[in-house]
């Protein structure tokens, strides 16, 4: 009998120190041009993959950011301590759940977006595919579907 296997998805952040394991698919890919992303990611938006918390283990050392957002969540940005890149964030209006820096992952290829928000706030230059549904702010959308 063949057993049952869910693929798991590695990454690492630049320097290695952070390593992390995300077992399965991801609730959504979704890319974020809020004011935020912007900063944090040093560009036009973040591209996010969510997890459940407990289909993600992380290794290392994380230092965190914290900072409330316009609709008053508090959302934190986890970041490699060493080379500061981004590897997850979590939001208090979704504690079941983190997302993960697709620009981490090893086999980032896999991880397209599924959705835009805040297309509000994207730079022109910064190119979408313009058949994915995008929300000009943040959508009142939380993942209930999960299996
Ligand atoms: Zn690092
Ligand atoms: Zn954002």
């Amino acid at each position: 009998m063949r057993k049952f296997t869910i693929k798991e998805h590695e990454g690492n952040c630049l320097c290695g120190a952070v390593h992390f394991v995300a077992s399965g698919d991801p609730v959504v890919v979704a890319q974020c041009h809020c004011v935020e992303c912007k900063k944090t990611s040093g560009t036009g938006h973040t591209t996010g993959a969510m997890y459940s918390l407990d289909s993600v283990q992380i290794t290392g050392a994380i230092s965190k950011y914290s900072y409330v957002a316009a609709n008053g969540n508090n959302v934190t940005k986890a970041f490699c301590p060493v080379c500061s890149s981004p590897v997850y964030g979590t939001n208090s209006g979704n504690t079941e759940h983190l997302t993960i820096a697709v620009g981490c992952m090893e086999d980032i290829a896999e991880f397209t977006p599924e959705v835009v928000i805040f297309s509000d706030n994207k730079p022109h230059w910064d190119l979408i595919d313009p058949d994915l549904p995008a929300f000009a702010k943040q959508p009142n959308w939380k993942p209930e579907n999960e299996a």
